[in-house]
């Protein structure tokens, strides 16, 4: 249980309602669609789903990674299940999705590491729904170029690769990522054909703001177009501790910074989530 004790009162959010979300919540529970935005009860349902957005998370439930934030579960994943992409394009239409975000666990154990399945819900996405949008927020494939080369060939309209934090705590954050790699996966995308690249990072994990700063510069120099912001929440006692909760005005200080900096779209607000607004970021 996330600890709520101390929560400032700007993370406190209205329990979702609206036609269209009751409508979708209905649609999920009778056909036992899966969506990061439930299962990991996203404070951003109401709005999100009152929007046609809804996040996805593919090549099952059980990470190869154990990064320090995340409440994925960590173990050894089930064999990969080629039927995955049309079960996701169909509750895709099912639930009238226009702008859907898909995400994964990390597959090392494969050795493709997931791309093919990738690209094939990707394609079967676009099959099944010519006019949905696409955002892909990948893993970094350990930075081989051939597993990128397969997403860039299936042309999202959005290829997101979250850094999730600064450089000095990528170790503790990200145990078996790399802060350059991970901005190498990036530049990679961009130069090769990527139509827009997005990232985003958390607040809150022990971070200075020079920190912050210098990480929105590394993503410029990238050429990424899109970054998130958010407070990052701890999800159970035995993740990384919330060392602060930055300020509302912190967060708006960020984006003007990062929209000076020539980034086409900054999401900063305690509550945004890589795929916040996500529908947005596609213009
Ligand atoms: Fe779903 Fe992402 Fe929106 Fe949360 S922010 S409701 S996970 S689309
Ligand atoms: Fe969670 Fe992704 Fe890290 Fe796996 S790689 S533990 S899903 S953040």
């Amino acid at each position: 249980v996330s600890p709520t004790k101390g929560k400032p009162k700007w993370l406190r959010v209205k329990l979702p309602t609206g036609k269209k979300y009751t409508q979708l919540r209905s649609l999920v529970d009778t056909y036992n669609l899966h969506t990061i935005c439930t299962s990991g009860s996203c404070p951003n349902m109401g709005e999100c789903w009152g929007e046609g957005t809804a996040t996805f998370m593919i090549l099952g439930n059980v990470c190869t990674r154990s990064c320090g934030f995340c409440g994925v579960k960590t173990g050894r994943p089930e064999e990969v299940d080629w039927a995955e992409p049309e079960k996701v394009a169909r509750s895709i239409k099912i639930m009238g999705i226009k702008h859907a975000v898909v995400t994964s666990v990390d597959r090392d154990d494969l050795k493709d590491m997931g791309s093919i399945l990738w690209a094939e819900t990707v394609k079967a996405i676009r099959r099944m729904n010519p006019e949905t949008t696409l955002e892909t927020l990948i893993p970094d494939f350990q930075g081989i170029e051939r597993h990128l080369d397969r997403i860039l060939e299936v042309g999202p309209e959005v290829i997101s690769h979250n850094m999730e934090t600064v450089r000095r705590l990528t170790r503790e954050v990200r145990i078996q990522a790399k802060y350059d790699r991970s901005l190498g996966v990036l530049r990679y995308l961009k130069d090769n054909g990527a139509r827009r690249t997005k990232s985003g990072i958390m607040l809150g994990l022990g971070e200075e703001e020079a920190e912050v700063l210098q990480s929105l510069k590394d993503l410029r120099e990238v050429g990424v177009d899109v970054v998130t912001i958010g407070q990052y929440l701890q999800p159970s006692k035995k993740h990384l501790p919330v060392k602060r909760f930055v300020t509302p005005e912190e967060f708006d200080k960020y984006r003007e910074i990062g929209l000076e900096m020539g980034f086409r779209h900054v999401e900063s607000g305690a509550l945004v989530r890589s795929s916040y607004k996500a529908h947005k970021h596609i213009d």
